[in-house]
């Protein structure tokens, strides 16, 4: 098996305060293999000189949407799948210029993306997928228009595509049964209203306790796990204390929903990028002003919602929830965090946090011995230095997943 052996460089190794000198790190094949604060006798590996440089596990976003390529999503109406499917690859392509190795998709994406991605057809970070979304009638996955009393086919547009309406708790089980059917490694319900569908108050309580419970057993039953689309402290109580383990957004968290998550073992998945790109650009896109009205309500909950998550010690997954093009801002969502977070509690977050949300734990988010090789070469001292993670990757000078280069300007 081919190995590589990385010299001169600072390890960052995520539960560490700082990067530490003097590392070597041996990768052999898709995996790592040795990491050693002396030097790796390994004569037949390739050396890969980091010039001093620091190397750190690759990132991990936790919540994006790779076939979502329009802000204003009634617009995938008129995006065919192939078309779809092409401007994913651009958007997966611009995800891994950027660091991130690995993205869980909350909505939408398919198995076949996954596998183009494992097999290399298309350039782009390990993808955890949900399938479609599913919400009620009238809940947040219900784009439709008002006019529009039909369910529409599944595969005539890019809308129907990552969308899923199930009502009263046997069709959500039905359709929780589909995305596990068709590869779901996790599976996403909407609880309450959201920002980017049109008649759902943010504040609406989607889903029943029977229908939750319904998606969250069948999630389980088939060894995986529930994610929730909710913002206020009521959908939070009733996704978290009957059975969800990720919430998504959670911008209006109040104390008492926090304490319930951290007794239950939840993790939140903020997202705050998503509410400054959609305030300063998605009404250039089309997104309507009564969306942007509801964009407001939640706006000011998010860097909140990161200190009372962390008084009551729930764990943060890093997530941006980008749509279409405002994708380019992924990265900005370490800036925003670090107003409230030291900048390695927000690498955690998308390191170690990550992997944990996709239960890949001393297997990504890490550089350890087992590990996959999933790596970022920084220019800089990211822990000083979040700015390094910004400009589409322009600082980082190598990043490999699963022991290939998918840019290497080092040597
Ligand atoms: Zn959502
Ligand atoms: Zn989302």
């Amino acid at each position: 098996m081919t190995q590589l052996l990385f010299k001169n460089l600072e390890l960052l190794d995520p539960r560490w305060d700082a990067p530490r000198g003097g590392y070597q790190v041996l990768v052999e094949g898709e995996t790592i293999r040795e990491v050693s604060a002396k030097p790796i006798k390994a004569p037949k590996a390739s050396v890969v000189d980091c010039g001093g440089k620091i190397l750190m596990p690759g990132l991990i976003d936790s919540h994006v949407h790779v076939f979502l390529s329009e802000v204003y999503l009634r617009r995938l109406e008129e995006i065919p799948l192939t078309l779809m499917t092409a401007r994913s690859a651009v958007l997966v392509r611009g995800m891994i210029d950027r660091g991130f190795t690995t993205v869980r998709d909350t909505g939408g994406a398919d198995w076949g993306i996954k596998i183009a991605l494992e097999t290399g057809l298309i350039p782009g970070p390990r993808l955890f997928i949900a399938g479609r979304a599913i919400g009620p009638t009238s809940g947040h996955s219900d784009a439709r228009r008002r006019t529009d009393n039909g369910l529409g086919c599944k595969c005539c547009n890019a809308m129907t595509f990552c969308m899923e309406i199930a009502d009263g708790a046997d069709n959500v089980r039905k359709a929780a049964r589909e995305q596990i059917r068709q590869g779901a490694d996790q599976i996403k319900i909407m609880v309450s209203g959201g920002v980017a569908s049109p008649y759902d108050p943010l504040d609406s309580k989607q889903y029943s306790i029977a229908e939750i419970c319904a998606a969250v057993e069948e999630a389980e039953a088939f060894g995986k796990y529930t994610q929730a689309h909710a913002y206020t402290p009521e959908a939070i109580q009733r996704a978290v204390s009957n059975g969800v383990r990720t919430i998504e957004h959670g911008n209006l968290i109040d104390e008492k929903s926090a304490k319930l998550m951290a007794q239950k073992g939840a993790y939140m998945v903020a997202n705050l990028i998503a509410y400054y790109a959609m305030k300063e650009r998605a009404g250039e896109f089309g997104m309507t002003s009564e969306m942007l009205a509801k964009n407001e309500l939640v706006i000011d909950g998010g860097l909140k919602s990161l200190e009372i998550c962390k008084r009551a010690g729930v764990k943060v997954g890093f997530g941006s929830d980008l749509l279409g093009q405002l994708q380019i801002d992924q990265s900005r969502e370490f800036l925003l965090r670090s107003e409230v977070l030291e900048p390695i509690e927000i690498i955690r977050q998308a390191t170690l946090v990550g992997a944990e949300i996709v239960r890949m734990e001393g297997k990504l988010g890490v550089i350890e011995p087992g590990a996959f090789a999933d790596l970022i070469v920084v220019d800089g001292n990211p822990v000083k230095n979040l700015g390094l993670f910004q400009e589409q990757g322009k600082h980082l000078s190598a990043i490999m997943k699963g022991g290939k280069f998918h840019k290497n300007r080092l040597n």
